[in-house]
């Protein structure tokens, strides 16, 4: 399936067409980002009033397609302006400047605004038995490989890999496609296995892991910390022990949630000092 064909969803269709949705999209990635790192700055948030704001990017995925920076990261190598809904130097710098953000604050846009990994955290609170916490590095290795695949069939064969998952179809109900199908699987799979697309297919989240993995503001532990452990019994991602780089951080909030001592375990900015064991010094 080439990028240009796009299938037949909500992300489909003319340009012109495309161009309110994306541009809302990104406006609202962009305000929320900043809205939630300032909430979580401040402690004014946590995991259960966060779901808010998993409920409403789901809303924008059904309603006009976006942000779903998967899809569009795949369409700007497919250089399909069609789909994108804007030049490709408009896109490009969209994905881009929010590379740049997730620099300053992690991942918030993964964690709370992107559709695609939105509705999997919603998935992920379904009560059933969870697998693969620790599987940090496999999915690590799983998504470069597959990032390498991407980009060879875009660049190659003009083929676009991401299609195969069914974004498209998912959001836009097209429930006539096996498409819609592919996704609802993934779905299915959020609830036993933490966020599999985030964390084993999407090319455009790996850039992210990479800037997040060097971001200024991430959930510290700071000199209150017991070292109970709690944070790192309920972290799906295993990246809340003392040294983790955060790049796996989806901004769940379950740490905090469970930290026994207020104060200890805060969304802030790095002390710039470094410990004997040479990791990053937790506290500010
Ligand atoms: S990893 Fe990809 S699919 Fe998941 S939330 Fe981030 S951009 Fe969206
Ligand atoms: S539980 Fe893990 S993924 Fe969730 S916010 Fe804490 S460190 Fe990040
Ligand atoms: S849950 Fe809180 S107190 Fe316990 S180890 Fe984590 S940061 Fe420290």
């Amino acid at each position: 399936m080439s990028g240009s064909s796009g299938g037949t969803g909500a992300g489909s269709g003319g340009g012109a067409a495309n161009l309110l949705p994306r541009t809302a999209g990104f406006l609202y990635a962009i305000v929320v980002v900043i809205a939630l790192a300032i909430l979580w700055y401040t402690g004014k948030i946590n995991r259960k009033k966060a779901y808010i704001f998993l409920l409403i990017s789901t809303g924008f995925g059904f309603l006009i397609f976006a942000p779903v920076a998967p899809h569009n990261f795949q369409q700007l190598l497919l250089r399909d302006v069609v789909s994108l809904g804007a030049s490709l130097q408009a896109a490009a710098a969209g994905l881009i400047l929010m590379l740049l953000i997730s620099l300053v604050f992690g991942r918030i846009f993964c964690g709370h605004i992107c559709p695609a990994g939105a509705i999997q955290e919603l998935a992920s609170l379904v009560a059933l038995p969870k697998f693969g916490q620790n599987w940090k590095e496999i999915s690590l290795g799983i998504r470069a490989v597959v990032f390498v695949i991407i980009l060879a069939a875009a660049f190659g064969w003009s083929v676009g890999i991401i299609d195969y998952f069914g974004l498209q179809e998912f959001f836009s109900l097209d429930v006539t496609s096996v498409l819609f199908y592919v996704f609802l699987g993934v779905l299915l799979l959020s609830t036993v296995v933490y966020r599999p697309f985030c964390r084993f297919i999407c090319p455009y989240g790996l850039l992210l892991s990479l800037t997040a993995a060097v971001s200024a503001f991430k959930f510290r532990r700071t000199e209150k910390c017991i070292e109970c452990g709690c944070c790192e019994r309920v972290c799906p991602t295993n990246e809340a022990k003392v040294g983790d780089l955060k790049s796996e951080c989806y901004m769940c909030g379950r740490c905090v949630e469970v930290c026994p001592v207020e104060g200890a375990l805060v969304y802030r900015r790095s002390s710039g000092r470094w410990s004997a064991a040479g990791i990053p010094d937790e506290e500010e």
